[in-house]
C-alpha cells in the first residue's frame, strides 16, 4: 500500500485536483470529508457523531476518523495506491497512517501542500455550490452554472454546504492554521513536502503534481 497526500487549507482545491488526478494517475481518491458527508446523509452512527463538529467547522475526533479510514483501507487491495484529501489533519492521524502503511511495507511517498492566499480561499469557499444529485462543484462567479441554481450535468439542485457559510469558513481556516499546519513540519522533517502554487487554475496545479509524480516514481 502506497500513499500520497494533498495537504492544504479548506478551499485550496484538494477535492477537484484529486478528482482530476485520479483519472490520470491510478491513485484512488480517499476524502474523509466526503465519507463523513455520506455517513451524515445516510444517517449512520458515525455521521450522527460527526455532524455537529462538521457544522461548526471543528475537527471530528481522531478515533472516529481513524475508524473510517482503517475500514476503507481494509476494503482495498494490498497493493493499492491512495491519494488522501483532507486526511490526515492531526499528527495523531498522520502517525496512524504511517503505522498502517508500514505494516504492509508501504509508505507516504509525497505530500503536496497546496498554497493559496487567504482572501482567495474565503472567496472560493463562500461562493462554492454543489449539486445535490451528482456532487458536481460550481462557484457563483468563477464557475457559474448555465442556469442559476441548476446543475449543468444532471439538472440537479445546487446547494451550499452548511460549513461553507461565511461564519463557519473563518473558523475552518483558523482550525487549519492551529491544528493542521503542524503536519507540514511533521512531513517536512521526512523531506516529503512539495509546495504547489494552487491560487490559479486547476490544470496548472494538476500538471505540477503530475510532474513530481512522474519524476519521483510512485514506488
Ligand atoms: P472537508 O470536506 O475535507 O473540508 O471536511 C469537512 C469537515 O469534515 C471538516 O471541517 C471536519 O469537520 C471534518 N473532517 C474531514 N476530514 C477530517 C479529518 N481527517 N479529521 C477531522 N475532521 C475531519
Amino acid at each position: 500500500m502506497q500513499a500520497i497526500i494533498l495537504l492544504g487549507p479548506p478551499g485550496a482545491g484538494k477535492g477537484t485536483v484529486a478528482e482530476a488526478l485520479e483519472k490520470t494517475s491510478g491513485y484512488i481518491h480517499v476524502s474523509t470529508g466526503d465519507m463523513l458527508r455520506e455517513a451524515v446523509k445516510e444517517g449512520l452512527p458515525v455521521g450522527l457523531e460527526a455532524r455537529s463538529y462538521m457544522e461548526k467547522g471543528e475537527l471530528v475526533p481522531d478515533d472516529v476518523i481513524i475508524g473510517i479510514v482503517k475500514e476503507r483501507l481494509a476494503r482495498g487491495p494490498d497493493d493499492a495506491r491512495y491519494m488522501f484529501d483532507g486526511f490526515p489533519r492531526t499528527i495523531n492521524q498522520a502517525r496512524l497512517l504511517d503505522e498502517v502503511l508500514e505494516s504492509g511495507g508501504g509508505r507516504v511517498s509525497h505530500v503536496f501542500l497546496l498554497e493559496v492566499p487567504r482572501e482567495v480561499l474565503v472567496d472560493r469557499l463562500s461562493g462554492r455550490r454543489i449539486c445535490r444529485n451528482c456532487g458536481a462543484v460550481y462557484h457563483i462567479r468563477n464557475i457559474p452554472p448555465k442556469v442559476p441554481g441548476k446543475c449543468d450535468i444532471c439538472g440537479g439542485e445546487l446547494y451550499q454546504r452548511p460549513d461553507d457559510r461565511p461564519e463557519t469558513v473563518l473558523n475552518r481556516l483558523e482550525v487549519f492554521e492551529k491544528e493542521t499546519a503542524s503536519l507540514v513540519d511533521y512531513y517536512d522533517r521526512k523531506g516529503l513536502v512539495r509546495r504547489i502554487d494552487a491560487a490559479h487554475d486547476r490544470e496548472g496545479t494538476v500538471a505540477e503534481i503530475t510532474k513530481y509524480l512522474m519524476a519521483g516514481g510512485s514506488e
